[in-house]
């Protein structure tokens, strides 16, 4: 059994899910995120190609060597190779990005990486990747000298043609490595141990952590944790989980009266005990009275790129491409309004087509603003002629979501407020469930592919079809909710 580096890195987030990944691969979740988790992927791919032009007489390795093939290969002093491969006998392997052979034989280990610094968290710790690197390369025979890390330059801004030796950074991090290292190869070995672990793992460590912490392998490892679990409970802290299980209590029905909670907690308890939802019809009426005729129900679709596509652009910006609005007047009259960009663009058109459809009237609506005013502080940055619009947009934006806090809360949106746990509760008959596009995750895949690869759609009228349908469905949504929370 192998251990990649990137194996090795979900070990040290999670020994039991990567024991579950390499032992009963077949009862392991496919995972929500798997879309997003190919787009990093592919766009690793793109930045580490530019970092290869930084080494212009490097020597790019068959994508499948294997590890005796690597060793016949790397013989010429002072030369750069690209992705070689080294294995260990205990089977830790490592494909090492570009590998320098200095001129007295000892090496220098070059990773590349797409973010826009070295990251050194739980999820992601570049340091200890590169530990895991020079580990294989050592357990093989090498000397490794040096290690550097190569990651996107954030201040860099394109304009024409990418610079590689301005997109990109390369950082020293020999030290850093070095200091870490002992204490990371105990690691890389209590990992290869832990794999081939010869026992039946059924339970793992979050049942005593919140759900923040948990993982799709949650169900599998904790079975007894049913929907309506005291997991679900607002901010519960790990402590006050711990005091509930000595209760013998897994179940939000189930806590004891007297038991410390906080509002929102009691709340959550109220309404599942009640079977309904708990609401503050006076809170709702004043906020929502707040708002200014026309209401624009707004919500955006963005194309967040490591490496900048367009001129004006720096890594890991987004591209608005579509909006979808539903301004409601005062007599109730409600209009649709839409734009889907069908160019890899600047969002020029898209802004100018929602000045024109708004101007600056009303309140603008949308669920969870934070994500819509951050585009527009970027476009303020990018149209400096359009920052007075779009700071209205920003000083007369309402947070739909935010009624569902704490002034509306029902047991039936398992603890959560997103549109799409909230909508099916209140306006059964819309759902997201009928449409070809489920999240935006999936929207700005579709996209990336129509702009960039448009060959691998059959039917690219219906492929941009879906994507209107489903950010109408967005703002269609916070509609049906607002006239829900109107009448109450
Ligand atoms: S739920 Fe937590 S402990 Fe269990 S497998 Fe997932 S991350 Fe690991």
């Amino acid at each position: 059994m192998q251990l990649s580096k990137t194996n090795f890195i979900q070990y040290l987030h999670c020994p039991e899910s990567l024991w579950l990944l390499k032992n009963k691969k077949e009862d392991y979740p496919k995972g929500e995120f798997s879309l997003f988790l190919e787009k990093l992927i592919k766009e690793g791919y793109e930045v580490e190609a530019y970092a290869q032009e930084l080494f212009p007489n490097g020597i790019k390795l068959s994508s499948f060597i294997t590890p005796q093939e690597t060793l016949k290969a790397l013989k010429d002093n002072g030369c750069y190779y690209f992705q070689p491969s080294f294995v260990t006998e205990k089977g830790a392997y490592a494909i090492i990005d570009i590998l320098k052979r200095n001129n007295d034989d000892t090496w220098h280990i070059y990773e590349v990486k797409s973010s826009s610094s070295i990251k050194t968290d739980k999820k992601h710790n570049h340091l200890k990747d590169a530990c895991f690197q020079k580990y294989v390369m050592t357990e093989c025979g090498y000397n490794i000298s040096q290690v550097s890390i190569i990651h996107l330059n954030k201040e860099y801004v394109k304009q024409g043609d990418i610079v590689p030796c301005e997109l990109l950074e390369i950082v020293d991090v020999t030290h850093e490595v070095n200091n870490l290292y002992s204490a990371t190869v105990n690691q890389i070995n209590a990992s290869l141990n832990f794999i081939k672990t010869d026992i039946n793992l059924t339970r793992c460590s979050c049942i005593e952590k919140t759900r923040s912490n948990h993982c799709d392998a949650f169900r599998y490892f904790n079975p007894q944790i049913q929907e309506h679990s005291i997991y679900e409970l607002n901010r519960i802290s790990a402590k006050k989980l711990e005091d509930l299980r000595g209760l013998g209590v897994l179940g939000i029905k189930d806590i004891p009266n007297n038991f410390n909670l906080s509002d929102k907690q009691q709340l959550q308890v109220l309404s599942i005990i009640k079977e309904e939802p708990i609401i503050d019809r006076q809170a709702i009426k004043e906020e929502l009275s707040k708002l200014k005729f026309p209401l624009h129900f707004i919500d955006y679709e963005t194309y967040p790129t490591a490496v900048p596509k367009l001129d004006g652009m720096s890594p890991h910006q987004h591209v608005t491409f579509q909006v979808s609005i539903h301004t409601l007047s005062s007599d109730s009259k409600l209009n649709h309004y839409e734009f889907l960009s069908d160019t890899l663009e600047l969002p020029t058109k898209l802004l100018e087509f929602i000045e024109e459809t708004t101007g600056k009237t009303g309140t603008f609506i949308s669920w969870y603003a934070p994500f819509e005013t951050g585009r527009n502080k970027e476009m303020m940055q990018q149209f400096p002629e359009h920052k007075s619009y779009l700071e209205y947009i920003n000083q007369h934006m309402f947070d739909l979501e935010t009624i569902f806090h704490t002034n509306y809360v029902d047991y039936r949106f398992l603890g959560k407020t997103s549109i799409k746990n909230v909508l099916p509760i209140l306006e059964p008959k819309f759902s997201y469930k009928n449409l070809e596009i489920q999240n935006g995750t999936m929207a700005l895949d579709i996209w990336g592919r129509l702009v960039l690869q448009p060959e691998t759609f059959q039917d690219v009228e219906t492929a941009k079809n879906n994507l209107l349908e489903y950010c109408k469905l967005d703002t269609l949504a916070m509609v049906k909710i607002y006239k829900k929370l109107i009448q109450l």
